[in-house]
């Protein structure tokens, strides 16, 4: 890890970047302003080549598209075919099973967190990093402020499980739920009182 990735990387990389970006080209994040879905998997990939210095090139492609088989109509054949056995694993990894219900699907998460690769952990790092900085500066429209401390500690619990990969990836998502948090706390001094609210309750 830290060398300058190959320059044959490079059109892997935008490979992946064109695919992915055809198959997010109808989508867009929850947050107010409705940015287009494809910039999240840019940052988690860009998350883990800087701040992670991972130039592992399968692992950037899978984190480019790890939306693709949870969040479209993309096949994990059709992820293999055009990159290959590993980055389909990969994908498939950090993947939801979207045919179970969405709370089963949380509690999955924590539970297989500890489980997965060691190239599949940094993914799921560096996409909770993602998702709790949206939380604070482009949070989903609508949600309360409980939803948003809940999304928190949900996070915290998967990453506890797959933290000991990237101690500079682990770090960082420590220092961005921290923030979040005291900003919660801080404009919602409710929630600083409850003390923390859990998933069991909007079940
Ligand atoms: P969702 O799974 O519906 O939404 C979060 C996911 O949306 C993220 O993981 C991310 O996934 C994607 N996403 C898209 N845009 C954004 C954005 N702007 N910011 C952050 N994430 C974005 O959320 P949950 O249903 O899990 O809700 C969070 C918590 O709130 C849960 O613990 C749930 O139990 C609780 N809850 C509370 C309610 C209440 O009324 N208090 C009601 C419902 C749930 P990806 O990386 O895949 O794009
Ligand atoms: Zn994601």
């Amino acid at each position: 890890m830290g060398r300058e990735p190959a320059a044959s990387d490079v059109p892997r990389l935008l490979e992946a970047l064109r695919f992915a970006a055809g198959k997010h080209r109808d989508q867009r994040r929850k947050d107010a302003e409705t940015s287009p879905y494809i910039n999240h998997p840019i940052e988690v990939a860009e998350e883990l080549a800087r701040l992670g210095e991972v130039d592992d090139v399968e692992t950037l492609q899978a984190a480019i598209l790890h939306d693709t088989i949870e969040d479209t109509d993309t096949t994990p054949e059709e992820i293999e075919s055009a990159f290959g056995a590993a980055v389909r694993r990969l994908v498939e990894e950090v993947s939801d099973d979207k045919s179970l219900p969405k709370q089963r699907r949380k509690e999955l998460q924590i539970e297989h967190a500890p489980r997965l690769s060691e190239r599949a952990k940094l993914i799921k790092i560096a996409d909770k990093i993602c998702n709790a900085r949206d939380l604070i500066h482009a949070p989903p429209a609508g949600w309360s402020p409980e939803r948003r401390m809940e999304y928190f500690h949900w996070c915290r619990r998967v990453v506890d499980g797959c933290r000991d990969v990237n101690e500079r990836l682990a770090r960082e998502f420590d220092a961005v739920v921290s923030e979040g948090e005291t900003v919660l706390r801080a404009e919602h001094p409710a929630l600083a009182a409850g003390g923390d609210p859990t998933v069991e309750r909007c079940r």
